[in-house]
């Protein structure tokens, strides 16, 4: 029967089906435009872009230009590929224009798809990313597509690791770039890592095409990239803390042998606090509660760990001054391998050895918070409609399924389920045996290398010859999944080996014409093309006649996503095809879910051995099972993420604060605004709200002027005066500072004043959120240490790592201020030094600085400048020469505030 949904779907159609229909007008332009298109010549099409591009620059919007863009496009892929983009390419394209995911199914040409979008968005010059899984397919997809776009006229570049920094530059400042979500990621954090703008490489995050987005965002976005270093020596912790922890008493802490988790007491942490008092490592004042404990805390938990959890020669050995895991299943040593986050480093102090340094987190980021930063972000993949309500809660992004150029022909049949894993494994070899008697190729799906190993044998024992694909080698790979359409193949992979190269049935010509002259390096490579381009027509059509291609597969995985990736390997274009799934009640997925009340129903159905029961009741119910288990990772996912965006936040402003201060021509502002805050806060300090002169610390508030303003000036008498207040004061340390810095300037010269204000801010910028992460990392770790009184983890936090933040934000600018205040001119040979290193840097960025600098030419307006109309400005820096061609500062110009 018909559930009134579906009935009102049928009526209405569903969502899909309207974005669909809303889509098909423009396509139909497109489609309109194409006659005229065709009658350009070659160099009218690449003029064409430029007209486009003119056209965007004076506000047309990209809407507006898509059918032309999209004509010019398909024209441009005609003749240099020798591909009509279909319908349903165009159509994959305008959902990607529009920023959503577009479903397409493998085979239907999503390469070529994902150039139409990313050319519209070129036009506006802020350089489109195209994202792929892996190098193979950066280079091929980029030396493939880059035809089309050379063509009209724009440059593809592409990004793989290790390439020298001068290319990848300008494979950045192409107007598409092709590379991998690892590259772009890793890239980013080096970016933040720079001192200088002009090393920069992603200038700005403007449109990203994500390829096989699922895989990236959904399976890969739990493990963040991290770029790492060896931490400073801090041996002298690990000791202190190694010779507290034996003075505990039992009750001084809980022990939870089952998570390997410890806690301490109110008891235990009134002790420790006094202990690690009395060893300097708990300044006076602090408790093990605040923020600022954090890491120290962290360090606590795991000194107590290390005794109480790790057991000589039962969890590691003491071997040549080293301590070496043991493997608790095999018992094997793990050498090599440490423990994190100090762990390892506890247990070396504890048993006396040399401490080693452990690496440290020096920046990170997750794929979803990567691909956050662009403007618009689109993805394409085979299999997306399972994710589509992650995709939109955390990317934002919809999901539109666009129709296959031609309706699929693959018939999916029901899971077959056996008793046991061997009788499945022994059917599944039948199954292979028949097709491949019949010259049908055989794709065998499994989920681990082992089993596709296991398999390789049995298949092995009768005779059938076959490839294996489950090697991370993609070059390799592509050639294994090229040649996996053939007559007759027989091909076993894993489930994610592969993707992004399609198996064509007959086989790939373009492999086989590489293979033939490879083989034959004199033949004539049209002669050779023509010969194999005939060949492989003949021997696809052995194969449709033989049924096209089956999968044929041996598990169900835990997400119907991963099944779904598998069987659309089969039935590209319309050809014929067949999915069949093989499962055994000894399966991960059965003995996890639903599994006895399945092993009921199936008993009653009356499964005998060597027998498969085959029941429409058992996909539905499997696929309720996944269902469970997608809904479960997915929200493992959301907590992670959540944890993530607070650092997330925190990183954007850091980050957000070293590009400006890269950017700009003058810090004097940024660094006075620093001091001035920190005069703030001593204030604060000394002379808190609501009290009189006899109960402030004026000869505390003197040392501390001295420490971090470098000014000696008369506090104590100050404080003394009648009627002085905090404002006085305030203006007087400013006046007092202000000048010292003036006078530093003067002795420095402006210009290297200005470079020494840089370098000092971004070095502690860079040295306080590197400990900051740290602090974050280990805060991670300890949550649930004060989380007593039942309090949201997440919360917590939360909150402490705002505390955190702030606490950071204040030393940085204690730091800076201080650091400035102390400088001393450098010695004559120093200078000199100084003044060729600068000269150097000068002429670099001279050379890296091109056309876009503001005009400075003294005397003349820059172009269109009419000083009545503020709108031809053209918004200057308060600090860049005014437009009007005065020569002066633009703040002390047209811009001076009335
Ligand atoms: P997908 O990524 O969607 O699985 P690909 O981009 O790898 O598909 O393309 C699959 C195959 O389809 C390629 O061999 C490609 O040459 C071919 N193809 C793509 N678009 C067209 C088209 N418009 N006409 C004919 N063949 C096409
Ligand atoms: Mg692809």
């Amino acid at each position: 029967m018909l559930g009134l949904g579906k009935l009102t779907k049928k009526v209405f159609g569903t969502p899909n089906d309207r974005k669909i229909k809303a889509a098909r007008p423009l396509v139909e332009k497109v489609n309109a435009l194409e006659p005229e298109f065709e009658k350009l010549t070659d160099d009218q099409i690449k003029n064409k872009t430029e007209e486009l591009a003119t056209r965007a620059m004076k506000g047309e919007s990209l809407d507006d230009l898509l059918p032309e863009a999209f004509a010019n496009c398909r024209e441009g892929a005609r003749r240099t590929l020798g591909l009509r983009a279909f319908d349903t390419q165009l159509m994959g394209a305008i959902f990607l224009h529009q920023g959503n995911v577009a479903e397409q199914k493998t085979g239907e040409g999503k390469t070529l798809t994902a150039t139409f979008a990313a050319y519209l968005n070129a036009l506006t010059h802020k350089g489109v990313h195209i994202v792929t899984v892996n190098e193979y397919l950066v280079k091929r997809d980029a030396e493939w597509m880059g035809k089309v776009f050379a063509s009209l006229g724009l440059t593809t570049g592409y990004i793989v690791p290790n390439m020298d920094d001068e290319t990848k530059r300008a494979a950045y400042a192409c107007d598409i770039t092709y590379a991998t979500n690892n590259e772009l990621g890793f890239d980013y954090l080096r970016d933040n890592m720079k001192s200088e703008l002009s090393q920069i490489f992603q200038k700005q995050h403007n449109f990203a095409i994500v390829d096989e987005v699922d895989s990236i965002l959904i399976d890969e976005a739990r493990t963040p990239l991290i770029i790492s270093g060896p931490s400073d020596d801090r041996s002298d912790m690990y000791q202190t803390i190694d010779a507290v922890i034996p003075l505990l008493a039992p009750d001084h802490y809980e022990l939870d042998e089952k998570t390997r988790g410890v806690t301490f007491t109110d008891d235990g942490i009134e002790f420790l606090e006094e202990q690690l008092r009395i060893r300097d490592l708990l300044e006076e004042g602090f408790t093990l509660y605040d923020p600022e404990s954090t890491s120290l805390v962290h360090h606590v938990n795991q000194g107590l760990r290390a005794h109480t959890l790790f057991e000589r020669d039962k969890d590691y050995i003491v071997r040549d001054g080293e301590v070496v895991l043991i493997d608790e299943f095999t018992g094997r040593m793990m050498a090599g391998r440490r423990l994190g986050d100090g762990l390892h480093q506890a247990i070396e102090a504890k048993e006396g050895v040399d401490i080693k340094p452990e690496n440290i987190t020096l920046a990170s980021v997750t794929f979803q918070n990567y691909f956050r930063l662009y403007d618009k972000l689109a993805g394409m993949t085979g299999t997306a409609l399972t994710e589509a309500d992650e995709f939109m809660e955390i990317y934002g992004l919809g999901v539109v399924e666009v129709p296959t150029n031609v309706p699929v022909a693959r018939i999916d049949e029901d899971d077959a389920v056996y008793r046991t894993a061997q009788e499945k494994y022994a059917a599944m070899i039948e199954k292979a045996k028949e097709a491949h008697a019949k010259g049908q190729p055989c794709l065998v799906g499994t989920t681990s290398i082992e089993k596709s190993e296991m398999l390789s044998k049995l298949l092995d024992a009768e005779g059938i010859k076959h490839n294996v694909l489950n090697a991370r080698q993609h070059e390799q790979e592509a050639q294994i999944v090229g040649d996996a359409g053939k007559f007759g193949a027989v091909t076993i992979a894993t489930n994610m080996a592969g993707r992004g190269t399609d198996i064509q049935l007959g086989g790939n010509v373009e492999l086989k014409v590489q293979e033939a002259l490879a083989a034959n390096p004199d033949a004539d490579p049209a002669e050779v093309r023509t010969r194999i381009e005939a060949e492989t027509a003949d021997e696809k059509k052995k194969v449709l006649e033989a049924g096209g291609l089956f999968v044929l597969a041996s598990e169900r995985h835990e997400s119907r996503r991963i099944d779904n990736q598998l069987r659309g390997r089969s039935g590209r274009q319309g050809d014929p095809g067949r999915s069949s799934f093989f499962l055994s009640l000894e399966d991960d997925l059965m003995r996890i879910f639903g599994s006895e009340k399945l092993e009921k129903v199936l008993t009653t159905l009356g499964l005998k051995e060597g027998e498969a029961i085959i029941h429409p009741w058992v996909n539905k119910s499997l696929e309720r099972a996944q269902a469970k288990v997608e809904g479960r990772n997915f929200d493992m996912r959301k907590q992670l993420l959540k944890f993530d965006d607070v650092m997330n936040e925190q990183r954007k402003v850091i980050f957000g604060q070293r590009r400006d201060i890269m950017e700009a021509q003058d810090l004097q502002e940024i660094t006075e605004d620093m001091r001035h805050q920190v005069i703030d806060d001593l204030i604060d300090q000394y002379m808190p709200a609501n009290t009189y002169a006899d109960q402030w610390d004026a000869q505390g508030f003197y040392a501390a002027v001295i420490e971090q303003l470098g000014v000696d000036v008369p506090i104590i008498a100050w404080c003394e005066e009648d009627g002085v207040d905090d404002e006085v004061i305030r203006d007087r340390l400013i006046e007092a500072t202000d000048k010292l810095m003036a006078e530093k300037t003067e002795l420095f010269g402006e210009q290297s004043m200005r470079n020494i204000e840089k370098h000092f801010l971004l070095q502690t910028i860079d040295t306080k959120w590197r400990e900051h992460l740290l602090t974050l990392e280990h805060l991670r770790s300890v949550v649930g240490f004060r989380g007593y009184a039942q309090r949201d983890p997440l919360n917590e936090y939360k909150n402490e790592s705002f505390q955190l933040f702030e606490g950071m934000l204040d030393s940085l600018r204690a730091d800076v201020t201080q650091q400035l205040s102390r400088i001393m001119p450098p010695s004559e040979e120093e200078q000199q030094r100084m003044m060729e290193a600068m000269l150097a840097q000068q002429q670099a960025a001279q050379v890296a600085v091109p056309v876009d600098a503001p005009d400075a030419t003294i005397g003349t307006p820059a172009p269109g400048f009419d000083e009545n109309d503020e709108s031809t400005w053209g918004n200057p820096g308060r600090n860049e020469p005014c437009p009007c061609g005065s020569g002066d500062k633009f703040k002390h110009c047209h811009g001076r505030l009335a």
